[in-house]
């Protein structure tokens, strides 16, 4: 059997540049037949998307900033008129204020709190409630998260209390859509040099950490979350769903430095 996305159609969400873990997801789904449509945050941000998109044969761009709820309406009604259905939604957005991701997470603001919630929690939830709506025959949805949701990061602060919120999201959702046939997945991913990853502080350390540690003493690349994200979001893996899949060279595994590392 084979990874065919062959007449599936779905959602990218989060493509910012061809450095975005959405573009590696993106990538790999175009190579095994799948049919694409792209949200873009903003017109700056539009006119990296589109060159990007029609390298992979899809003109369906739509605009969607996730505080804008009217915008993700937008979104699924354009979905719904061109195509009639959805089998899967890939979402890769977070945010929080560049200036709390250093530091201590207890002087984390409310206001950046919420924002953070909003944008990289629960608009996972917001999504996933529409796109189930229009996944008549079913379906996979998928969403980032990382491991400092589960052991503190330097740095990652709220951002790691969000991808808490959001993983316990996921199985929630997989409980809800699970009797509809519709599969809730997150991918875990390592650290990836990228535009929301250089907003955390000592992005560089973290990276050449896990290199120097993780079993594969290697980092991740897009393309390897993008093999994952393809087996996750096909029919592959059509008995999976509430999971957190590790795509991190297995770091997360680990319980101390490796000891070529500490004899240095
Ligand atoms: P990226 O900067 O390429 O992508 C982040 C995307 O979020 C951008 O496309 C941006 O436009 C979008 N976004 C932010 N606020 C938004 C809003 N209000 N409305 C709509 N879109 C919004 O960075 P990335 O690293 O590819 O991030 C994708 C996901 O992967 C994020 O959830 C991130 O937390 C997660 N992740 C990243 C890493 C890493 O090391 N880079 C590791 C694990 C998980």
């Amino acid at each position: 059997m084979i990874a065919s996305m062959q007449g599936k159609r779905g959602l990218i969400m989060g493509v910012a540049n061809n450095h975005s873990i959405a573009w590696g997801i993106a990538k790999a789904l175009a190579s095994a037949g799948a049919e694409l449509a792209f949200t873009y945050q903003g017109e700056a941000l539009g006119k990296r998307v589109k060159p990007l998109a029609a390298e992979l044969g899809s003109d369906f761009l739509l605009p969607c900033d996730v505080e804008d709820l009217a915008s993700v309406d937008a979104v699924i009604a354009a979905l719904k008129e061109r195509w009639g259905k959805l089998d899967f939604v890939v979402h890769a957005i977070g945010f929080s204020d560049k200036n709390e991701l250093k530091g201590l997470y207890a002087d984390t603001s409310r206001e950046n709190f919420v924002r953070t919630m909003v944008i990289s929690c629960f608009s996972f939830t917001e999504i996933a409630k529409r796109a189930a709506d229009v996944m008549s025959d079913g379906g996979s949805m998928l969403t980032l998260t990382y491991g400092g949701s589960v052991r503190i990061m330097p740095n990652y602060n709220v951002m790691g209390v969000a991808k808490a919120a959001l993983e316990a999201s996921v199985r929630y959702l997989a409980g809800d859509y699970g009797p509809r046939g519709i599969r809730v997945n997150a991918i875990s991913a390592g650290p990836i040099r990228t535009l929301a990853g250089a907003g955390i502080a000592d992005a560089r350390a973290m990276l050449s950490w896990q290199q120097k540690n993780s079993p594969l003493r290697r980092t991740v690349t897009i393309e390897d979350v993008g093999g994952s994200a393809l087996y996750l979001l096909s029919d592959l893996s059509r008995g999976v769903t509430g999971e957190i899949h590790y795509v991190d060279s297995g770091y997360n595994i680990t319980s101390m430095p490796t000891v070529e590392f500490l004899n240095k």
